[in-house]
């Protein structure tokens, strides 16, 4: 493997599994890495530090999980025992033009990396990135659409709401499992493009009239979709998948009362396919971290 990041000396922050994997990569790749709160061992280029302020010290990049930090601060790392909290104090130990890498910042990140002065990347909602994690999500989704309904996917009406980078891999791997996909979208270009690829168009004014038929529901819809009226008119016994982003688009408390099974599925890249997901991400870090360092040289010495 070339060793683009030989040179390079990186924190990666908590996270889950995916992170474990990621390390292998990025170390395979040349780096040198500081970890903090993940179950790895240390090698000549894995250092397992027990601070914040030592992981991040002096380092190139901090990578921190794809769900970043709480708004308290605390760090996502459902692999420690230990909570850490990212706070204005590790000031002291970052190096001048450090980039921090992230899935999505919240209000509390955005302000943090304000503070300190240091770029802020987030890369959950880079087109490539997303198309990327849509592969394991979208497995994700339909492993457990397998394991919750008692009939099978081939054969079966699956909705799917939502066309953009999730929603079209979704609906491609169930067609391609037999499903009979229909895909309900806003825009006419998408509709028509669901025609195209012979899946069942269907506008969000016809969703009313025709999610009757569903057996199974996928949302990648990060808006209020499914309200207790559209709830109320799906079959007793069908699944519904939200894979959208917290709070999702379901109104779950009207499922339950409904006694719809609804369930809000985060994080399935991470959960279901660690190790595809970790390499992803190492698909995409090294440029990102390579670039940011020919940029800081370009604008150190125009300085
Ligand atoms: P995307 O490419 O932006 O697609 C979002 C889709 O939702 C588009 O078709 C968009 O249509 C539609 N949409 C947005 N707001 C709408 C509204 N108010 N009414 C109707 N349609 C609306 O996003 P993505 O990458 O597919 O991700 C979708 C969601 O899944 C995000 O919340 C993402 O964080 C989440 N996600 C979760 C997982 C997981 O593991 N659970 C994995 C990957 C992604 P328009 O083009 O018309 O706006």
């Amino acid at each position: 493997m070339e060793q683009v990041l030989l040179g390079f000396n990186l924190a990666v922050l908590g996270g889950d599994l995916r992170n474990v994997y990621l390390i292998e990569e990025l170390e395979e790749q040349g780096a040198f890495l500081k970890v903090l709160g993940l179950p790895v061992s240390c090698k000549p280029r894995v250092l397992l530090c027990n601070s914040l302020a030592e992981a991040v010290f002096n380092v190139d990049a901090v990578i921190l999980p794809m769900p970043g930090v709480n708004n308290q601060g605390k760090l996502f790392a459902p692999l420690s025992e230990e909570s850490y909290y990212l706070t204005p104090e590790i000031k002291k130990s970052l190096k001048e033009g450090v980039l921090f890498i992230v899935g999505f910042a919240n209000h509390y990140l955005k302000q943090l990396a304000a503070d300190l002065g240091v770029e802020l990347v987030e890369i959950a909602e880079m087109d490539h990135v997303a198309i990327y994690n849509s592969i394991p999500s979208a497995e994700g989704a339909i492993q457990m659409a397998m394991e919750m309904v008692p009939i099978t996917i081939h054969g079966s009406n699956a909705f799917v709401l939502g066309f953009g980078r999730t929603g079209q891999t979704l609906a491609r791997m169930l067609a391609g499992i037999g499903a009979q996909v229909y895909v309900v979208a806003r825009k006419p270009r998408d509709l028509a493009r669901i025609y195209e690829q012979r899946f069942v168009p269907v506008s969000f004014k016809e969703l009313d009239a025709k999610i009757s038929q569903a057996d199974i529901v996928f949302n990648t819809v990060p808006s209020l979709v499914l309200p207790a009226d559209l709830l109320k008119k799906l079959k007793k016994d069908v699944v519904v998948i939200d894979l959208a982003s917290n709070p999702g688009g379901v109104d779950f408390e009207a499922a339950k009362s409904l006694g719809i099974q609804a369930v809000l599925a985060p994080g399935l890249p991470g959960k279901v396919a660690p190790k595809t997901a970790g390499k992803l991400l190492a698909k995409v870090l090294p440029d990102l971290i390579v670039k940011h360092r020919k940029m800081r040289g370009w604008r150190d010495s125009d300085d």
